[in-house]
């Protein structure tokens, strides 16, 4: 902990310098031993300071890796999933008129929104990155509806 190690130096040089006070105030100055001292308690300073300056380094770190928590904490609190079709959208942006399909599946992994490709009609979405397919009531009743007169079409040549 770089500001235990800061703490520990200031409190180390604040020693010495009462040590320094007391040699300075002898009718006698050891000239040697005081300057011995001062140059001690330059190296406590000068560790407090790396100390301190760690810290600071790592409270930024920290305070980024907060923040970035926090975007994706709101972000979740704004996500919701469509019954019809299982991806995800915003709250907010549908309350915007804003349609955005997002894919659960990059969300879960890596904290990504990514927004999903659809067909012209939208009601099959996919996503770009995993190809993975979401498909509305709308689209599967139009494939059941494509076989269904597939399987017909090859009865009634029959
Ligand atoms: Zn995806």
């Amino acid at each position: 902990m770089p500001i235990i190690e800061a703490l520990t130096a200031a409190k180390a040089a604040l020693d010495i310098s009462g040590k320094i006070s007391d040699l300075v105030n002898r009718p006698n100055i050891d000239v040697t031993e005081v300057r011995a001292n001062v140059h001690q308690m330059l190296i406590h300073l000068v560790n407090a300071q790396s100390g301190l300056s760690e810290a600071q380094l790592e409270i930024s770190e920290l305070r980024q890796q907060l923040d970035e928590r926090e975007r994706i904490r709101a972000i979740e609190a704004d996500l919701e999933i469509e019954p019809d079709g299982q991806y995800y959208y915003r709250k907010s942006e549908r309350s915007a008129s804003k349609q955005i399909q997002y894919c659960p599946v990059c969300w879960g992994d890596k904290d990504k929104l990514v927004p999903l490709t659809h067909s012209a009609e939208s009601t099959l979405f996919e996503c770009g990155i995993h190809k993975t397919k979401y498909c509305t009531k709308v689209y599967i009743e139009a494939l059941k509806q494509q076989q269904s007169a597939r399987t017909n079409r090859r009865f009634s040549r029959a």
